[in-house]
């Protein structure tokens, strides 16, 4: 990982050395709870959980409003797809990836963001990723069996062009130029955050979806990290899903 927020040059230089020389991963994905509807009524005198808040919303035609287990209810939900349901309850989450991943999380329009402005602020991080081999067969898949040597090019690339990039974008905006221009000479690496709000109903989809092997290894990553805040949030629709 390389970063812009030096002051000078050389200090940019020497850091982007040290981060050569390290073997770990230098990805450095990044997911945080932010927040989860907090519902305010009470029912038999006892605050409602946000599944609770699902479940007593699902209850809206029913007179049985008070009965403490909602699991076989919101599996029931599920398996008849009254998702909507689910749609009661919000979670926002904080992910920090790079601009190679981040487009492809903004597809799922069903979720509202807020995403770090590289007009408005300068770019701080490159991030470094482990190369994968191209599949020959599926043209959406990658192998995790590249040679070292392979691995070391690579490597030395990033390094390369993430030093390359830096410096003129630094001297671009030395120049006076505007953020929202000097960012063109940043790379796919570069480190974005986002905020990302969405129902349950949303991330239940969108997490089938990227936590499959046929998302992505870095975004499957992510996906897989929000999962496990999901299902310590909403343990029993998490069961009710058979997730584990
Ligand atoms: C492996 C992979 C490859 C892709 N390749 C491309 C590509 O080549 N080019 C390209 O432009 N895009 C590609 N995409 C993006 C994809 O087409 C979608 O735009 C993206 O996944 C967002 O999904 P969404 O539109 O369902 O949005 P979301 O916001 O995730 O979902 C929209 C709505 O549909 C609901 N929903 C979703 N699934 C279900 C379900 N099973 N049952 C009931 N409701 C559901 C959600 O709850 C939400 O309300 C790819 C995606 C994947 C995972």
């Amino acid at each position: 990982m390389l970063s812009t927020n030096m002051e000078g040059r050389e200090k940019c230089i020497r850091f982007s050395i040290l981060v050569f020389n390290t073997t770990k991963t230098l990805w450095n994905m990044q997911v945080r709870l932010i927040s989860v509807t907090s519902p305010l009524i009470e029912v038999d005198r006892q605050p409602l959980s946000p599944e609770g808040l699902i479940a007593y919303c699902a209850r809206v035609s029913s007179p049985n409003q008070e009965t403490p287990d909602y699991q076989k209810l919101l599996a029931y939900c599920i398996a008849h797809k009254h998702w909507s349901v689910f749609e009661m309850v919000d979670m926002t989450v904080e992910i920090v990836t790079s601009r190679a991943i981040s487009p492809q999380i903004l597809r799922h329009k069903s979720f509202q963001f807020q995403e770090f402005s590289q007009r408005y602020a300068k770019a701080q991080e490159i991030e470094r990723y482990e190369p994968r081999r191209q599949d020959s067969k599926n043209r959406q898949n990658s192998l995790n069996d590249l040679d070292d040597a392979t691995k070391k090019w690579f490597d030395d690339e990033q390094e390369r062009i993430a030093r390359l990039t830096l410096e003129a974008y630094n001297k671009a905006l030395e120049k006076g130029i505007a953020k929202e221009c000097a960012r063109v000479l940043l790379p796919m690496g570069t480190q974005t955050k986002l905020y990302m709000k969405g129902s349950v109903r949303s991330w239940i989809h969108y997490l089938e979806v990227r936590t499959d092997k046929s998302t992505q290894q870095e975004h499957q990553e992510i996906a897989l990290e929000i999962k496990k805040i999901f299902m310590a949030q909403f343990p029993v629709t998490a069961s009710a899903l058979a997730w584990s």
